[in-house]
């Protein structure tokens, strides 16, 4: 059930998949990187909304999937099989967890992401990873036109998110569902634009500036 591209099979962090029966996530973000977002207030507004359930472990940064979860994500096919009760035996059903927010933007791909596209020419950087490098940097020279093109325009076809906070839902096949329109009303109540994208483990978190992750 797994799809994992070529170029990525080398990488030995795909080594870790086969211990974890999680089939991906739906990750939310906020896109514009300027204004500071406080995750207490999201949070609430989650909760009110029935999205955000009970805290895992009285976490304040993962949650159980709330009452009205069903009716704010909506999942392609007639009988969605992802498993929002809790396993006694394995951590495998749907979580809602919060990432950040981190002092820098970072990028949030997985083992399904391709290379992105210019957003200029469309050229495919089909060596991002190695000119992206370790922390990523904000700008990459794009082979096709010539340019400096800065990461965050880049087009990830919704295989890579790039953002300074992320909430990701646990339990969700790459395109097996999308939220509603007023579950994006709420993220982006207070006028910060958020879009998603679908991630698989393993997931790879780092910086694009070079900056340390706060
Ligand atoms: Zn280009």
């Amino acid at each position: 059930m797994y799809s994992i591209s070529y170029h990525i099979t080398r990488h030995p962090i795909s080594l870790y998949l086969a211990a974890n029966m999680n089939p991906g996530y739906l990750a939310f973000y906020p896109v514009s990187h300027e204004a500071p977002i406080h995750i207490p207030d999201v949070i609430l507004r989650l909760t009110e909304l029935r999205l955000l359930g009970s805290a895992v472990n009285d976490s304040q940064k993962q949650f159980h999937t709330g009452s009205d979860f069903l009716q704010l994500i909506t999942f392609m096919g007639c009988s969605p099989a992802i498993p929002l009760e809790k396993s006694d035996t394995r951590n495998d059903h749907c979580t809602i967890k919060f990432w950040g927010p981190y002092g820098s933007p970072q990028i949030l791909c997985g083992s399904n992401t391709r290379p992105p596209r210019c957003p200029l020419c469309r050229h495919t950087l089909l060596t991002w990873k190695e000119e992206t490098g370790t922390p990523t940097n904000s700008t990459i020279d794009c082979p096709g036109c010539r340019r400096p093109i800065e990461t965050r325009t880049l087009n990830w076809r919704q295989l890579a998110g790039i953002s300074q906070l992320f909430m990701t839902i646990s339990q969700v096949f790459p395109g097996e569902a999308v939220p509603v329109d007023s579950l994006m009303r709420c993220l982006e109540v207070d006028g910060e634009k958020w879009d998603y994208c679908y991630i698989q483990d393993p997931i790879l978190l780092q910086p694009i500036t070079g900056d340390s992750v706060s």
